[in-house]
């Protein structure tokens, strides 16, 4: 397919400077050839076993015939965005559900979602005097790694619930059967997610001058909608005295925005079935998401995840824990990132607070010292899940902000760019995240506590980490 013709009408506006396609295919010498299939000779954990072959055949023939849901010009665009991160020059925001479901699906909540980003946004734009990227977990988040293979309920045990594109979450043994079609539908899902996505990103949504609009109705009555509505009235003030000295606030700048889409690379043979070659360059994408990361457990050196990322032209990410050593760090950026460009890989951090200030220095030394080029961004809430006595998997607010501020204070110190943040999140005002000025606490999580995996911080508590992380970019 020819990925540029697309680019105009699509999610993206702008295509500049910064020559990213011009690198040449990456593989790395160590690791002999690389094929979109090539990751089937290494070891692949998290990978669901299937058990009738010729219907996983069946369906990833079926996906191989389906459209790329993203073109590589796009792909291109949030390369450069991101290379300007890495020289300092930007923020990535990332959000969104822990993992989308089939049943959850319409447009509302893709709006609800969209939007809270919209306005998270503008506050950090504000806040940092920087170009925020905005990347939604949105299109293809759907497969989930599991801590373990089998849940066990009374007597009865079944395999765990992976995610909607692999298994079903109710307790019975038909339902968490392995059904490869699944994959279908969610790409399906996908295409309808991300139809809605460009038409709200282009289509007059996200003009600037709505900014009152895209306040959430829930969130309205609580301070910080009250917050952002005063917010939105100084960012309108500017935009008058903009126009009035002659600026065209009318203009794709301000009436368009562009907006990405990512997902855990997880589920291989959907991954691949989407993997094209883009005929203007020759270079593989994988055309399910612009950005594709892969989590804390699949990132063995030797082992799949790493072998079908190495491959692909997307611009990449990686969860890593405390349990990441400099070393393996070091590894991983040769690996995934072999030509050390600029804005290929952000190293996704989720630690825990107190763990961070301890591990996070090391690394981020290592980095300096062997001169890798990577974006570093806080994810602050996998390593604050608890299990509260009640029995709900839950997220302290008080935790959240406490390895936010870890991260911005070991990035001052070691004189390295806090590049963004990674949430799980919604615009839905659910109570699965306690705290804040959010009135969620562990009596109330039963009351709308709608997740399909981890609990996300609501529509109000997101943008109270909006306001948080801008007011520490101001200092
Ligand atoms: C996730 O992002 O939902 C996830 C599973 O993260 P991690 O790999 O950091 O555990
Ligand atoms: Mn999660």
């Amino acid at each position: 397919f020819s990925a540029d013709a697309f680019t105009p009408t699509s999610l993206v506006r702008t295509s500049t400077a910064l020559n990213v396609a011009a690198e040449p295919p990456s593989t790395s010498a160590a690791s002999g050839e690389w094929s979109p299939e090539s990751w089937k000779s290494k070891v692949a954990s998290q990978m669901p076993v299937y058990d009738d072959e010729a219907e996983l055949d069946d369906a990833v023939n079926r996906l191989k015939r389906c459209s790329p849901l993203v073109f590589a010009g796009e792909v291109r665009a949030l390369h450069e965005q991101l290379a300007r991160a890495c020289h300092g020059q930007g923020f990535l925001l990332m959000g969104g559900d822990c993992a989308e479901a089939f049943n959850e699906f319409n447009v509302d909540h893709v709006r609800d979602s969209f939007r809270v980003i919209l306005q998270m946004a503008l506050v950090l734009t504000f806040g940092s005097a920087m170009p925020v990227i905005k990347v939604g977990r949105m299109a293809g988040q759907f497969a989930k790694p599991r801590s373990e293979p089998d849940e066990v309920r009374g007597d009865v045990s079944l395999p765990s619930y992976r995610g909607d594109i692999i298994n079903s979450e109710e307790f019975t043994a038909e339902a968490r059967r392995n059904n490869p079609h699944n994959m279908v539908e969610a790409y399906h899902q996908s295409a309808q997610t991300l139809n809605i996505l460009r038409a709200f990103a282009t289509g007059g949504y996200a003009d600037i001058s709505r900014l009152q609009a895209w306040n959430l109705d829930f969130v309205e009555q609580t301070e910080e909608g009250s917050r952002y509505r005063k917010f939105a009235t100084k960012v309108d003030e500017s935009l008058r005295f903009m126009k009035a000295i002659g600026v065209d606030t009318s203009s794709d700048t301000f009436a368009k925005t562009d907006f990405f889409t990512a997902h855990e690379c997880l589920l291989l043979p959907y991954e691949q079935a989407l993997t094209r070659k883009d005929s203007t360059t020759g270079k593989w994408y994988d055309c399910s998401a612009h950005m594709l990361w892969v989590g804390e457990r699949t990132r063995e050196l030797d082992g799949a995840h790493l072998e079908f990322t190495r491959g692909i032209g997307n611009p990449l990410g990686v969860k890593i824990s405390d349990k990441c050593t400099p070393e393996e760090l070091l590894n991983i950026c040769d690996t995934m990132n072999p030509n050390n460009t600029p804005g290929k890989l952000t190293i996704i951090v989720r630690m825990g607070a107190e763990k961070l200030r301890k591990n996070l220095p090391g690394l981020i030394r290592a980095v300096q010292r062997e001169g890798k080029s990577v974006i570093w961004i806080s994810d602050p809430v996998h390593g604050n899940t608890r299990k509260t006595d009640n029995g709900f998997k839950t997220r302290d607010f008080d935790n959240i902000r406490a390895e936010l501020r870890a991260f911005f204070d070991v990035h001052e110190e070691m004189g390295s760019h806090p590049g963004g943040v990674h949430l799980e999140m919604t615009g839905e005002d659910v109570t699965e995240c306690t705290g804040g000025v959010s009135d969620v606490t562990e009596e109330t999580l039963a009351d709308r506590y709608n997740t399909y995996c981890d609990p996300r911080l609501n529509g109000s508590q997101a943008l109270e980490i909006a306001f948080l992380i801008a007011e520490r970019m101001r200092k």
